[in-house]
């Protein structure tokens, strides 16, 4: 089977990695001279819209799939007239515009923060009229890692903020005050079967992903399975989508965005689970029977982010697994994780302890 992947970043890598075992071939559409992928297939070295390289893409593919969100909805469309793939473009349309996103929640029955739409600063102070503050201001699209948002916490910062983040379109939602932040990996097949692995705990620091945690016996797994299942079926989505949900402190799950792709918060699952979400997403793009998601014992991820730690200390934590994804150290950048595995709970918090210890990670 040839896959064909828009994007060579970490998350085509991991994919390529897990498809190797079941003798799948790789081929890569990656602007960048050298990304991170590229040593597990074939590189193509042109630009995202590129008709030549998409066409060299769809010759190499038997299945096309995408790790990189902002390639256009337009393109992929084209893609998909040609080979099979997946997810489909209307996922990634809604995923990428924070409004579409919020209104397929709401449809759907799905539970959020208050949210308005704001374009102009009138816009704005109608919006805080009607939530109030504290409020948080996004831009609609290309938000990322806590990028292009703005936390307006008193009046005083609400003048000038449509401005200061560029005059886009922009969403303000209400603060919430969560308790945690949870997600859930979830994987649709082409028959339409649906897996949810664990939710995931998730800790951030200065808007990245600094540690996920599987918890089985999450209370809130049953309606975080419920509510992923209602977005994929609307969608009719074939792949691996990832949710991420507040937990209030009254323990309401509210959803806060989705991503069509595979999933930092799920890196875990390579080792910590029955099938990783890398596997599942290749089972599910090229039609083959889903993984089971169970997971397999206690384990967390902690990002390595900005500079690598010392790589003989980091193996020589217990149930550590080091993954370097070969990219250039700069501040604020994912350069690699590790999940550590433990037989027991008390012994986790020891191991991830050791390996937190040993991070120098330059968030920027
Ligand atoms: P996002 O880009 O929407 O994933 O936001 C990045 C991070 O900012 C989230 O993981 C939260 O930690 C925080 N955040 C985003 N939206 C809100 C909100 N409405 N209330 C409180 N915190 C938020």
């Amino acid at each position: 089977m040839n896959i064909g992947i828009v994007g060579g970043g970490q998350l085509g890598r991991m994919l390529a990695q897990a498809g190797a075992p079941l003798n799948m071939r790789f081929t890569f559409l990656d602007p960048s001279p050298q990304p991170c992928a590229a040593i597990h297939g074939v590189h193509l070295c042109a630009e995202w819209d590129d008709d030549e390289a998409h066409q060299a893409l769809i010759e190499a593919s038997d299945v096309i799939t995408f790790e990189f969100e902002n390639i256009s909805a337009m393109a992929l469309s084209q893609l998909a007239e040609q080979r099979p793939a997946f997810p489909p473009a209307k996922a990634l349309e809604t995923a990428r515009e924070r409004g579409a996103e919020k209104s397929l929640f709401q449809s759907l029955d799905i539970a959020i923060a208050p949210i308005a739409l704001v374009d102009t600063q009138a816009d704005l102070e109608r919006a805080v009229d009607e939530i109030g503050l504290p409020a948080v201001l996004k831009t609609r699209t290309l938000g990322y890692d806590g990028k292009g948002q703005k936390v307006l916490r008193n009046a005083e910062d609400v003048p000038g903020s449509v401005a200061e983040l560029g005059d886009v379109p922009l969403i303000m939602e209400g603060f919430v005050d969560f308790d945690h932040e949870v997600s859930a990996i979830a994987v649709r097949g082409r028959d339409g079967e649906v897996r949810v692995w664990p939710l995931s705990r998730n800790e951030h620091r200065q808007g990245i992903l600094h540690r996920a945690e599987p918890q089985p016996d999450h209370p809130l797994q049953a309606q975080a399975a419920d509510y992923a299942t209602r977005v994929l079926e609307a969608l009719d989505y074939v792949g691996v989508m990832a949710f991420e949900f507040f937990v209030t402190r009254d323990g309401e799950l509210l959803a806060n965005e989705i991503a069509p792709r595979v999933h930092n918060s799920g890196h875990w699952s390579i080792e910590g689970a029955t099938t990783s979400q890398f596997e599942n997403h290749l089972r599910a793009i090229s039609g083959l029977p889903l993984g089971d998601t169970t997971r397999l014992v206690p384990c967390a991820m902690l990002n390595i982010i900005g500079a690598l730690p010392n790589r003989d200390a980091v193996l020589s934590v217990a149930g550590a697994h080091l993954h370097d994804y070969h990219k250039d150290p700069r501040p604020g950048r994912k350069i690699g994780h590790v999940t550590v595995l433990a037989p027991d709970a008390a012994t986790l918090a020891e191991r991830t302890a050791a390996v937190e210890a040993l991070l120098v990670n330059d968030l920027g």
